[in-house]
This record gives C-alpha cells, sequence and structure tokens, in this order.
C-alpha cells in the first residue's frame, strides 16, 4: 500500500491493531455499564495522526469506520487512499485558507475554535451546497497552550455561529489538561456535559445538539462515565507516535 509522506515509524501489526481496538472498546462498554449509559451512545474514533494507511487498513478490517486527524493536508491524502465508507473526522486547529480542502468531505469537524472559522466554514458550505456538522471547541481549563473557546464566551459562540447558513451545530469538543491521574480531569469534563445540556435545553435554530467531543486515550474511561458521546483514542490504538519525522502536529 502507498505510503502518506512523513508517516514513517513503529509500526504495529494488524493483530496488536485488533487487540488494542477490542481492549479500549471493553473499556469504553465498562465505563459505560458502571455509569447506567448504553454503550450503543459512544463512538469510539480511531485518531490516525502521524500513522502510516497500513495501520489504518488494520483498524479498518477490525471494524473501524470513523477515524480522526489534525492536519488537513494528511486527512486528504488518507481520505484519498482509503475505503470511502469511512467517517472522517477533523479534529485537529483549522486555519481558514484551508477550509475549502474539507468541506463535503469530513463528516464532522470537532475544532470550531472562531466566528472567523465558522463564517469561513459556512461560506465554502454554501458554494458547495453541502451542511457541514461541526462542533465548537472549549478550552476547558483554559490552558494558554490550547485553542478553544473559553466555557464563558460558548454560548454566545454558538449563539452567532447559528446564525450563519449550511452550518448545523451539533455539540462540544474539548481537549482536556494532560495528567497522570485521569480522575483529575474528571471535574473538567463534568464541566462540558453541563455547558452540553444547558446549551441543548435552549434549543436554538440550525443546532442538533447530541455529540459531546471528550476523552483521549489517558482519560476516556472517565470521560464516558461524565457523558462523552465520542472519544478521540489515538495512541491506545495505534501506538506511540514520532513527531521527530513530522515536526510539532498536535494542538
Ligand atoms: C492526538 C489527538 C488525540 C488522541 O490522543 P491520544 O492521547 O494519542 O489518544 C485526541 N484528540 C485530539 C484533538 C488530538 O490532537
Amino acid at each position: 500500500m502507498d505510503k502518506v509522506q512523513g508517516t514513517e515509524e513503529i509500526e504495529l501489526s494488524g493483530i496488536e491493531i485488533s487487540a488494542n481496538l477490542h481492549a479500549v472498546r471493553n473499556r469504553i462498554d465498562l465505563a459505560c455499564k458502571k455509569s447506567g449509559r448504553d454503550p450503543g451512545e459512544v463512538t469510539l474514533i480511531a485518531v490516525s495522526k502521524t500513522k502510516p494507511l497500513s495501520m489504518l487498513q488494520a483498524a479498518y478490517d477490525y471494524g473501524c469506520r470513523d477515524f480522526g486527524e489534525n492536519k488537513v493536508q494528511e486527512l486528504v491524502d488518507k481520505m484519498d487512499k482509503m475505503p470511502g465508507d469511512i467517517r472522517w473526522h477533523m479534529i485537529g486547529h483549522l486555519q481558514t485558507n484551508k477550509v475549502k480542502y474539507i468541506v463535503g468531505r469530513v463528516y464532522l469537524i470537532h475544532s470550531v475554535d472562531s466566528l472567523k472559522l465558522a463564517k469561513e466554514i459556512s461560506k465554502e458550505s454554501v458554494k458547495r451546497n453541502v451542511i457541514s456538522n461541526i462542533l465548537v471547541e472549549i478550552n476547558i481549563a483554559s490552558e494558554s497552550s490550547k485553542f478553544g473557546t473559553t466555557t464563558k464566551e460558548a454560548t454566545e459562540l454558538v449563539t452567532e455561529i447559528a446564525g450563519l447558513p449550511n452550518l448545523c451545530i451539533r455539540g462540544f469538543m474539548s481537549v482536556a489538561p494532560y495528567v497522570v491521574n485521569p480522575e483529575g480531569n474528571r471535574q473538567y469534563f463534568a464541566v462540558l456535559k453541563q455547558l452540553y445540556v444547558d446549551i441543548m435545553q435552549k434549543n436554538i435554530d440550525n443546532t442538533n445538539i447530541n455529540i459531546l467531543s471528550m476523552g483521549m486515550s489517558g482519560d476516556f474511561e472517565v470521560a464516558v462515565e461524565e457523558g462523552a458521546t465520542c472519544v478521540r483514542v489515538g495512541t491506545g490504538i495505534f501506538g506511540a507516535r514520532n513527531y521527530s519525522i513530522q515536526g510539532q502536529g498536535e494542538q
């Protein structure tokens, strides 16, 4: 299979990837059981950034249909080479000048963090006659290193974005702080869940709030217990990433 540039690194076998997917899914299901939730409510997104197509294909063969990428170029390269029934999730910081490459092609944009970006997605969606599903990214712990709006400004931003044509706001996304003990993020996940419920109850036009994207390899069980409907897991499925190859890729 073709290589996508910048993805040469430690490769896990198909068997290892299947075993990891199986284990992660089991842990999600257990977290659901523990918190009285239906496991069918939680989508596992396989975050495949920096990983080669052979590893994505292994996850696909296992049954995975939701993949997350954080860079536009890598996302479209992989999209062109993988099966057409995959739901692609744009989870990384998105620059307005790159919006045109993904509108109409991705299933969900998780990382809308400004009105300016939303306007560009709206404009491009009108041009292509599509409705783009988006999440508003929240910087839940107000970390200077992270993108996203504040919890305080979230409602106002959602209201403004909801006025734009050809967009459907589906909920919120957040990248919680890096913690050694995942319990440390429970408070943040709970705040985000509350924000999500509040905005849902406002019934704003052009919104269909039913997606809460939170939880990564280090803390997805706690996120599920607190109400995540999407968890984004990379390392836990595909192993560690090697950034020395392609430079800093994470937000
Ligand atoms: C890389 C990334 C993930 C996955 O991180 P892991 O810790 O490897 O599971 C999830 N969400 C976003 C936005 C990311 O950039």
